[in-house]
């Protein structure tokens, strides 16, 4: 008979890229090849060139549709020399682990994301007028006036287990109706095709609970924290030794890498990369063990050990994955060689 494969790829949505998906239906045995679509409805291409190939890169199992059933992230490619189009970050991910990739990069993203309610506009569990209780008792909490949206959350990690992904956790946040889910630890390409299949997945299921996800970098102006993705990060070498920890942080703080990773860590950094809330400001490089308020975090077991990985605090959590796990690599893998 037949089963379906939904063909995902990142559009050229301004300012934040989104995912954007169609079915095909293909006959059993078959596999799903190369394909296309409008890029004049994506913001990706001119009306009189408009198609845009579809080049199928890595797929897993559908746990929404279930049976044989698959999702397909694909590439996309100019029609007339299948190079990467200028939205196909994946491109820039591949490169950077065809140059590094021998120093064994793992990346664990943790994303956050805020819960909206689709009539008021406003986070899931704040009332229609003024505020809830200040923040305090909402991260890693439990109880129904402080939780709002477990349900989804419950569904997505089922989801994300079923499809294969490398999915290591999931938390409530500092701010009501805000969320994290953790992909890792994963290589430099694979952690952008599993974290961008869990973005479709979250999307596709908060379609069935009246909730609509949103991955702005500071949803609530005021004392409210905004929502990151922390980018944990080791080479072979930082799993080994402190001395490629220290080389590490000091290889982020070179003149002008500050600025170049900015660059590629989403919309809106000045507006959650305050200072405040467990960040180091937008325009200032630190990094510290222990310290939620530097740019990177080198954890308290890992500073123990002598051995492990950093977290670089400041992506945003509507960064593009692939853009802060090739910069990653760039940066360190060009120092630790
Ligand atoms: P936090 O304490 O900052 O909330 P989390 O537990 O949410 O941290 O996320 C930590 C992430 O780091 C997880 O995705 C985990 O898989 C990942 N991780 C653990 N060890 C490594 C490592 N050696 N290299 C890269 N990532 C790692
Ligand atoms: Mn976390
Ligand atoms: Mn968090
Ligand atoms: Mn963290």
């Amino acid at each position: 008979m037949v089963y379906r494969a939904e063909y995902l790829w990142i559009d050229g949505a301004e300012p934040t890229p989104e995912i954007r998906s169609k079915t095909k239906i293909l006959p059993d045995g078959t596999e799903p090849g190369v394909w296309g679509y409008d890029g004049s409805s994506t913001n990706q291409a001119p009306g009189d060139r408009s198609d845009i190939v579809l080049q199928p890169v890595f797929q897993c199992p559908d746990p929404i549709r279930g049976g044989d059933n698959v999702l397909v992230m694909c590439e996309t490619l100019h029609t007339a020399d299948q190079s990467p189009i200028p939205s196909n970050t994946r491109a820039v991910a591949r490169e950077a682990e065809d140059k590094y990739g021998d120093q064994d990069m793992w990346f664990g993203l943790e994303q956050e994301y805020t819960l909206l309610d689709p009539v008021t506009g406003w986070p899931a569990g704040f009332p229609e007028h003024g505020y809830p209780r200040p923040q305090g008792p909402y991260y890693c909490g439990v109880g129904a006036v402080k939780i709002f949206g477990r349900d989804l959350v419950e569904r997505h990690a089922e989801a994300c287990i079923r499809a294969g992904l490398k999915i290591s956790g999931t938390n409530a946040e500092v701010m009501p109706g805000q969320w994290e889910f953790q992909i890792g630890p994963a290589g430099t390409v694979e952690v952008g095709d599993h974290l961008w299949i869990a973005r479709y997945l979250l999307y596709r299921l908060a379609e069935d609970e009246d909730l609509e996800v949103s991955l702005e970098a500071k949803p609530m102006k005021g004392d409210w924290n905004g929502a990151g993705m922390h980018t944990n990060f080791s080479t072979g070498k930082m799993r080994e030794d402190y001395d490629a920890i220290i080389a590490a942080c000091e290889a982020l703080g070179q003149p002008g890498k500050p600025e170049e990773h900015l660059a590629a860590y989403g919309v809106g950094i000045e507006d959650r990369l305050t200072g405040a809330h467990e960040t180091q400001r937008f325009d200032q490089f630190s990094y510290g063990v222990s310290d939620r308020g530097a740019s990177i975090r080198i954890p308290w077991q890992v500073a123990h050990d002598k051995k492990g990985y950093i977290e670089d605090r400041r992506p945003n959590a509507n960064a593009d994955p692939y853009l802060v796990s090739a910069v990653m690599t760039n940066t360190v893998g060009a120092v630790l060689t």
